[in-house]
């Protein structure tokens, strides 16, 4: 059995699900193929723009009407003069007007209501998808993924149940017997009490991984608009060099260092039953992409770079004079997991303690009034986090170009470096 993954951007016109689609086709074997898709387009942003202002209401009128126009217009270019798709797609915004009316409006519950509302774009882009995979006479199952994989009720980062998910699977493999695809949704899961979850933005990826581990998937193939794993974020960096096979621990370091090809918790479910993962192109499917697996090193062996914008360097000094040891850092680090705050690149000295964050202005906020009393908190802002694997000074030279370097780290194989946002 293997498992292809669908983004956003693959479905998100019908021209765009006719390739998916052609895809799908080309690859049907004996076993059904797993299909794992997100919503479509930029429909999660719009989604996630929805919650806010829905609970105990209707859902805003503008963002309603956007939201019901590009899904029935794709259906209606793929399908022409279906009643039931069109049927199917009124009745999951029924549902969704009546969920907005009924959630609860109080702030405490906001997470809970974004999973609920949310969740509406990847039921909307699989309905219309295994419609027309089925209009097209390929044989599809839909699932629905929150029968599937079971989370605690951690909302938008639902933390999975891997004994529970695995028994859920069963369930699986019986609804897609004597199907060529069983389709199901990215992102989307639910506690064990059927409320829905989600798994943090972009985890469709992740969704692949759960259900190829928890099936035993020969592979999960990652279909992008990119044509694999690139060495640096093409938006970024003019040349780029595709790197065709990747160990998994390399990829779990590079996801970690926040490169976006994939969903950070993607990879470890993979290389514990060693599936491979393959990244190609949905543009050029016939080309081969990139592959991470059971390899010793990267290859070709090239410099790596990974860029994180938008950061803030908080320099943390005691008031009373103590030296930076266990209970200050003790005292930091709580505040930072309290707030949910990740610590992209830290550093001590006797006196101060430096933390390199994302600059999320409200969570930041919080984690320097919890620290005025016993520190004395300095900050820059507007800064670059530049990440370089298996680094050459030459390339450093190329990076810096003269930029002021305001911290730096190496190890062997990596170099890091705090510096300002180029204009
Ligand atoms: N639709 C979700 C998002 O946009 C999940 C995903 O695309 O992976 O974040
Ligand atoms: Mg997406």
């Amino acid at each position: 059995m293997k498992v292809f993954k669908f983004g956003g951007a693959s479905v998100n016109s019908a021209d765009a699900v006719r390739n998916m689609a052609q895809i799908v086709q080309t690859h049907l074997e004996s076993d059904p193929l797993v299909v794992v898709v997100s919503a479509m387009g930029k429909t999660t942003n719009l989604l996630e723009k929805l919650v806010p202002g829905c609970a105990g209401n209707a859902p805003a009128h503008e963002l309603r009407h956007q939201l019901e126009d590009y899904h029935r217009d794709i259906a209606a270019a793929l399908i022409p003069g279906d009643d039931d798709v069109q049927q199917k797609i009124g009745t999951l915004l029924n549902s969704l007007d009546t969920l907005c009316a009924t959630l609860p409006p109080d702030a405490e519950h906001y997470n809970y209501n974004y999973d609920q509302v949310v969740s509406h774009g990847e039921l909307l882009s699989t309905t219309i998808i295994a419609h027309y995979l089925n209009h097209l006479g390929i044989n599809t199952q839909w699932i629905d993924a929150r029968q599937v994989i079971v989370t605690d009720h951690h909302h938008r980062e639902g933390r999975v149940d891997w004994e529970a998910t695995h028994a859920e699977c069963n369930l699986f493999n019986d609804l897609t017997e004597g199907h060529q695809v069983a389709l199901t949704q990215g992102f989307i899961a639910a506690t064990s009490n059927m409320k829905t979850t989600t798994l943090g933005r972009e985890g469709s990826d992740y969704s692949a991984a759960i259900l190829a581990y928890c099936l035993g998937a020969e592979s999960v193939t990652i279909w992008k608009d990119v044509p694999g794993f690139l060495n640096a974020d093409p938006k970024f960096f003019p040349d780029t060099v595709k790197i065709n096979q990747i160990p998994y621990d390399e990829a779990i370091e590079l996801a970690y260092y926040g490169a976006s090809v994939i969903h950070p918790k993607t990879v470890k479910p993979l290389q514990n039953l060693g599936i491979p993962l393959f990244i190609r192109s949905f543009l050029s499917p016939e080309s081969e992409g990139s592959v991470i697996g059971n390899f010793r090193t990267i290859s070709p062996e090239t410099p790596l770079y990974i860029f994180r914008n938008d950061q803030i360097l908080l320099s943390i000094y005691p008031r009373d004079y103590s030296f930076i040891a266990e209970d200050n850092l003790q005292v930091i680090f709580g505040l930072l997991s309290e707030i949910g705050i990740r610590v992209n690149l830290m550093q001590n000295s006797a006196l101060s303690f430096s933390i390199c964050v994302d600059n999320n202005k409200q969570l930041v906020g919080r984690l320097v009034e919890g620290l005025k009393n016993m520190f004395l908190v300095r900050y820059n802002e507007n800064l670059q986090l530049v990440t370089i694997r298996f680094y050459t000074q030459q390339v450093i030279d190329r990076i810096v170009a003269g930029r002021r370097i305001l911290l730096e780290q190496r190890s062997r194989t990596t170099e890091q470096l705090v510096v300002p946002l180029e204009q």
